[in-house]
This record gives C-alpha cells, structure tokens and sequence, in this order.
C-alpha cells in the first residue's frame, strides 16, 4: 500500500496544502482572535533573518530606526482624508482605558503616517534636517475581514520607512531606491523569489500616496501576492500636519515624503513561492539553519562523527544543526527536517562510518548520494549557492512560463484563472480595470515596455500585469 501523502497535494487542493504545511511544519497557529496568529518559533527563525538582511540594507541608504506609539488619537487619522477615507474600515479603536471611557478614543496603528509626522513637523525646521530618513519595526493591526495566515492577518510584524525630503525629485528618487536597492535585492537575492516591479494603478495606491511601487511575484499555484510597497506621498501628510522647512530667504516649504513596508506576509510568500508536496523549501542564504547532520542511530561512535562533522561545517561558514535526538525515530526526524525545508542533510550511520562517507540529501534541487566525509566542508557551500539560484530559476521559469500577452477582457480573465496575463493599459484603461475587478481580477502593477517601472500611468507602451491575487 503507497504510503498517505503527509500533506495534501498541491495539485489537489492548493490553500489545504498551504494550511497542512503551517501545521505540519510547525510555522504558525491561528490566534484566539479572529485573524490573529501565533507565529511558532521555526517561522520566526525565518522572520528573524528577514529582519536582519532587510535591516542591513535599510541602513545602507542612511536610515536610521526609531520607535514610535502603538496609540494613535483617532484625529490625527481623520487629518488626511483620503488616508482616513482608506483605513477607517479596517481600524481597531481603544475606547476604554483604566476602567474609565477615554476623552478621545485612540486607534491602534494601522500605520504610522500620522503620528510621525506629527514628530517630523517638529524636527525638521531648516533644509540642513533634510533628507530625514526613519524606519520603524513594529506590529500594527488592520481589522481584516478575509484573513489567512501570514498573507493576511490583523495583526503582523513590519518595518515602515517614513522619510521626508526637500524636494519632489528627492523623494522620488528615493522611494525608487528603497524600491530597487532594498526591496528588489532582497527578494532576488535572499528569498530567491523572482518579482515583476512596478508601478500601481491610481485605484490600487496607498491610501494617501500620489504613487505606489510594488513588487509582485507568482505564487505556485499561479496567483499573484503583493511583497512589498513604497510610496511617494508627495506634500499629502506635510499639508496635514504643517510638516516645513525653511527654504532659504524666511520661505517655508513643505517636504516631500516616502513611507515604505514589508511584512510577516513574506513568510506566507516563502511557503507558496518555493514549498513543494513534501514541505518548505528555504532558500540557503535566508535559512537560520542551512544544513542539518543526522546521527540515524545513537552509538558514541556515530554521535561523535555527527558533532565532527558539524564543527566542520560550521569551521566552513555553514549554519548547522546536529540532530542527535536519537531518541526520536530517525524516519520522523528525517520527514521534518524535509518539512521545514533545511537545504541540506547530512546522514550518518553505523554503516557509513565504516565507508568513511555521509549520506548528503538536498531538499531544494533533489537527490541523495554517498560522500565522503573528508570533502563535505568543502562541498556544501557550493551546493548552498547553486541551490540558491536554482530556486531564483524556477520561480522565474514558473512565472514566464505563465503569463500570456492578451488583447481583451475575456483573454485576460481566463488567462488570470492560471497564471498573469499581460495586456495594453492604453487599451484597458481604468473603466477596464473596473470590469476585470468585477470578475476578481485586478491590475497588479504597471510596466514600462522595456520591463522597467513607468515614471507615469499614462506614459505610451504601459502594460498592465494582470492577475487574481492573494
Ligand atoms: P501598505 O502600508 O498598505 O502599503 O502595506 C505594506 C505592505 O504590507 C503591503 O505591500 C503588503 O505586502 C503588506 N500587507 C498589507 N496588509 C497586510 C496584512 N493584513 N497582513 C500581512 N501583510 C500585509
């Protein structure tokens, strides 16, 4: 009899696979609240590293974090209308305080726009306060009505930039960098998930922004998940909150601003880019743990050759684990290593000490094979790298091989029922975008014809990239 499939296939139910896999690989679990989640330790492991590859290019640009309120007086929201316009649906309202009502009700952050500049208006007096470039990594809460793990949850974990710059250009400029150096680096080259950067339509920007850039990817079973967005939100917030500078000659002049975010929801991008019918698979240079030594029986010989190896690999700059918990069958822990989607096992037994090898399994590009104990040092950070781009590939290949160029409405619904489709924006034009909405397809983002992000929405050659989105 075949054994039962430890999670339910991809191919037969897509999101009970990606619910099997959160459980089953121990990622997260629904919180008491509606929407809320418990993220477990293996899944924050994950997020932890996120943090510090993000952090590390944050910084580069000059920014620096700070920590602002969790309690935002519900006025300052009410300061930008479109911003309060946006959110006021998805806020959650403190109304009660120490037993007693509150003067004035305060909402959670749903984001931070308001109360920084709040802080900006009084920091920044002169042009020499300018650029101001902040960061913060916080939770902040949006009362979503279709939650699902890690994609979309009331609660989640973030960074926000919030800077504010002297001039239109500037600010521009560096939402573009911020778009590029920090968001498109990392998701190319630590996640190893192949995005589309563009730009979004007027009816899918920020609440508040008068531009959003976005990173879209393809997810495995060909829906598109939003990573990541920065905006430009020109004097919006500035006007709101008489955020100035003095220009020169006693003119005052209000800045121009960026916010920026990433989230938890790239965790749930990591599971559905890269995971496959037996689990995760984590991309070496984000995992927390990178290759994994078994000892499959507990003899002091073979637990003393998993520990060598171990500090040799860790001596070659590998983030590894020793498993001697030889307590739990060999089977069970070989099954959730596999789950959690280590890149690499190393398995050694009575028998393999004897041959002077290890058996060395790779989770991401498949295969199993005898190696000598001698060369594993050597090997496993090339393999590390190569499995690397390898992930990179195939989400890259996945997405080309499913989009389709389309010419109507009808093309790109049926074309959004499996993968992108991409189509003229001169052609389909907002009363376009309506339509497909009504179908549950939406405008990702815009791009240029030569693939790079448009400096407009109406700019000639535009192509909406069109798809059902998580
Ligand atoms: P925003 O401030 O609305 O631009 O959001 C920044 C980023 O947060 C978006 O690009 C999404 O990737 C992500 N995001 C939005 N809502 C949620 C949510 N409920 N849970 C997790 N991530 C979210």
């Amino acid at each position: 009899m075949a054994k039962a499939p430890i999670l339910t296939p991809q191919a037969e139910d897509f999101p009970r696979w990606y619910q099997d896999l959160i459980n089953k690989a121990e990622l997260a679990d629904n919180g008491p609240v509606r929407g809320t989640m418990v993220i477990r330790p293996y899944a924050y492991g994950l997020w932890e590293r996120m943090q510090s590859e993000m952090d590390a290019r944050i910084k580069k640009t000059g920014t620096q974090n700070a920590y602002f309120p969790l309690f935002i007086p519900q006025s300052y929201l009410t300061k930008e209308a479109e911003h309060v316009e946006g959110f006021a649906p998805e806020l959650a309202v403190v109304t009660h305080g120490g037993g007693k009502e509150l003067d004035e009700p305060v909402v959670v952050r749903p984001t931070s726009e308001t109360i920084i500049n709040e802080y900006f208006s009084k920091w920044v007096q002169s042009h020499r306060d300018l650029p101001l470039l902040i960061n913060q990594w916080a939770n902040v809460v949006r009362w979503e009505l279709r939650p699902r793990l890690f994609l979309r949850t009331t609660e989640f974990l973030w960074q926000e930039g919030h800077t504010a710059h002297a001039t239109f250009e500037d600010a521009r400029d560096f939402a573009a960098l911020i778009h590029q150096d920090v968001y498109g680096d990392f998701m190319r080259n630590i996640l190893a998930i192949d995005t589309i950067p563009g730009r979004k339509t007027v009816k899918e920007r920020f609440a508040g922004a008068i531009n959003t850039l976005t990173h879209e990817a393809m997810m495995g079973d060909g829906k598109a998940l939003q990573m990541c967005t920065s905006h430009e939100l020109g004097q919006n917030f500035a006007k709101a909150f008489n955020t100035t500078y003095l220009k020169g000659e006693g003119e005052r002049e209000f800045v121009w601003q960026t916010s920026w975010g990433s989230t938890t929801r790239m965790v749930g991008a990591l599971i559905m880019s890269h995971g496959d019918d037996s689990g995760l698979r984590v991309p070496p240079r984000l995992a927390a743990v990178q290759a994994v030594v078994l000892a499959i029986k507990g003899d002091e010989a073979v637990l003393a050759k998993v520990r060598e190896i171990g500090a040799q690999l860790e001596a070659a700059g590998v983030r590894v684990v020793v498993d001697d918990r030889t307590d739990t069958p060999f089977g069970r822990r070989a099954v959730d290593w596999e789950l959690k989607g280590v890149p690499v096992r190393i398995e050694v037994g009575p028998r393999d000490l004897e041959n002077g090898t290890a058996m060395l399994v790779r989770r991401i590009a498949g295969g199993k094979e005898p190696v000598s104990v001698d060369a594993l040092a050597a090997l496993v950070p090339g393999i590390l790298e190569e499995d690397q781009a390898l992930l990179l590939q195939q989400t890259r290949e996945r997405r080309l091989a499913r989009t389709v160029d389309v010419t109507s409405i009808e093309e790109a619904v049926e074309a959004a029922a499996t993968g992108f489709a991409r189509i003229s924006w001169a052609e389909l034009g907002p009363e376009g975008e309506a339509k497909l909405a009504s179908e549950g397809v939406t405008v990702r983002c815009l791009v240029a014809e030569d693939g790079s992000v448009p400096a407009e929405d109406d700019q000639p050659g535009n192509v909406a990239i069109v798809a059902r989105a998580y």
